[in-house]
């Protein structure tokens, strides 16, 4: 009986959590590069920004879009692929 009366609260509990905090992949994209950036400056990303670590825990498209960029900015400074970044996400914001 307890089994079933915590199974009714993570349901419940799942429900809420997606109406109110979750962020779609567009969103999460929107705010990887100051989620990154946060991580390279030693801040802790995950508390600010709860919505986007929670969205690259269930998904793996943007989980390999923050680990790529993640490497990117960790090895090659912002410059040139800061620019590369902007232009991908531009051209795949437009679809
Ligand atoms: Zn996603």
């Amino acid at each position: 009986m307890d089994a079933d009366r915590d199974d009714l609260e993570k349901i419940l509990m799942a429900v809420s959590v997606t109406r109110e905090e979750e962020i779609g992949c567009d969103e999460c994209f929107e705010r990887l590069d100051r989620f990154v950036e946060m991580e390279l400056s030693g801040l802790d990303a995950a508390s600010a920004m709860p919505l986007v670590r929670d969205h690259l825990d269930k998904c793996g498209d943007c989980r390999e879009e923050f680990e790529a960029l993640l490497e990117a900015l960790r090895e090659g400074g912002r410059g040139p692929v800061g620019r590369l970044w902007t232009r991908l996400r531009r051209s795949l914001g437009a679809g």
